[in-house]
């Protein structure tokens, strides 16, 4: 199948030499790019479809790497709107317990529905929370994403740390040890597909340094080398954090990771707001991968991670990530990466971080967290077909399109008109194809108030 998307306003591809075209067209090959160039160079190539795509400006969809797809039920929860991690988390455990495999359906299905629209072709998903053993909510999850069409990137998570001995939750949401590393391995064997351009690949995330053992971490890690799988955690994401790992280990968070072997190439990290300039050194040396959460490190009043520091550094990959949406109230990457920059600048300055810098976080920055650099993340022959395009005749961009790219960052992109994810049309004027949401909707609310109120 052969598609031509052709007059295409202004395209950024966001490779390595920041190529940007103006009346430019991309002809896809199933799920690939097979050529991009100039309206008139691919005038005369034969295509099954053609596509109209006067007045979009389209760039490389966006990737998500740090999410928490079940807080969607759990957004603006009223008694926790003002209150910072611990707090929030301690109230939230005895809510999100009450999960189960429909509560997390809906919750999938309205959390990507909803990144999709802001421009994500690429999510990640860190779920690490099985009340009373329900290994099976991971396998729900996993067929509520194939239904959305979305490129999907769920981590096993974990918690094993109740607060008997010295974690945050309750005994009911965590899990043995042995119990969480059979159920990696049975979740590695039956969904991991490292094939190129894979629809869904696994990634093992234990939660954070205040929810798992020692143990768990170092296990968990060999178990990824050996299967050949990335991991991902939580890392100092406020002074809380830090406190209770001094406390408890007499180290700082990231001096935790490297002890236990995790400061590498293979592994990356959400927040990393309280790093040291050492830390940052280190995070080079080890090429590890970073999600930065903007909105929800200002939402819970966490800090202002030092993106600017890291991007100085090329061996750190550098992405953005909405973080669950009972820390965001929403999953908008468009959001992410206009917050991303105005954070930056609040303390550093107008330059401390440029709109394209901030673009090329949210797109290849994320591809290389997931290690997908060579599929995903810019608009290239032979790379996935990936891409969003926003209508720019729109009341919010009149006026500034001297800059058509930036101006989806700088003006403020509500969301996008066109959404190809592995060479399928999932998005067109500015609508899900095949998707009804009212019904969605009055499920996912059913459900939440359900929780809310038991
Ligand atoms: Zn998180």
């Amino acid at each position: 199948m052969k598609r031509l998307f052709k007059n295409i306003e202004a395209l950024g591809t966001f490779d390595r030499n920041q190529t940007e075209w103006t009346q430019a067209a991309i002809l896809v090959e199933d799920d690939t790019i097979a050529a991009i160039g100039s309206d008139p160079a691919l005038e005369h190539v034969q295509a099954d479809e053609v596509i109209d795509c006067s007045g979009l400006v389209i760039i490389p969809g966006f990737v998500n790497t740090h999410h928490h797809l079940y807080q969607s039920l759990f957004r603006n929860v009223k008694g926790v709107q003002n209150a910072k991690l611990f707090d929030w988390l301690t109230f939230l455990y005895e809510r999100w317990k009450h999960i189960d495999a429909r509560a997390i359906t809906s919750a999938a299905k309205v959390g990507i529905y909803e990144m999709m629209l802001s421009g994500v072709t690429t999510t990640s998903d860190m779920f690490y929370l099985f009340p009373f053993n329900q290994n099976h909510l991971f396998d729900a999850e996993i067929q509520a994403a194939r239904e959305t069409g979305v490129r999907f990137h769920p981590c096993r998570g974990s918690m094993s740390l109740s607060k008997k001995d010295g974690g945050l939750p309750p005994d009911c949401v965590v899990q043995t040890e042995t119990e969480i590393l059979s159920e990696s391995i049975r979740i590695i064997r039956t969904y991991h597909d490292p094939t190129p351009k894979s629809m869904l690949r696994i990634a093992l995330a234990p939660c954070s340094p205040f929810s798992v053992s020692e143990r768990l971490m170092v296990e968990t890690l060999e178990l990824a080398i050996k299967e050949d799988v990335l991991v991902h955690t939580h890392l100092a994401e406020t002074q809380d954090e830090e406190r209770h790992c001094l406390e408890r280990f007499g180290l700082t968070p990231v001096a935790l990771m490297e002890k236990w072997g995790w400061l590498n190439p293979n592994a990356w990290f959400a927040h990393c707001v309280w790093v040291s300039e050492s830390d940052i050194e280190r995070f080079a040396e080890h090429q590890v991968g970073v999600s930065h959460c903007p909105t929800s490190n200002m939402r819970l009043g966490s800090g202002i991670a030092p993106i600017a520091e890291m991007l100085r550094k090329p061996q750190i990959r550098v992405s953005l990530a909405v973080d669950g949406s009972a820390s965001n109230d929403t999953g908008n990457m468009i959001q992410e990466a206009r917050n991303a920059l105005l954070l930056q600048r609040v303390t550093k300055g107008a330059d401390a971080l440029a709109v394209k810098t901030a673009l090329e976080c949210a797109t290849y920055g994320g591809a290389r967290v997931l290690r997908r650099e060579g599929e995903l993340g810019s608009l290239e022959v032979g790379k996935a077909a990936d891409f969003i395009g926003f209508s720019v005749d729109r009341l919010e961009f009149a006026g500034g399109l001297s800059d058509p790219i930036a101006a989806l960052v700088l003006c403020d992109a509500k969301r996008v008109d066109l959404s190809v994810i592995n060479g399928e049309i999932r998005i067109r004027d500015g609508r899900l194809l095949g998707v009804e949401l009212s019904e969605l909707i009055r499920e996912q609310n059913r459900i939440s108030k359900e929780i809310l109120t038991r």
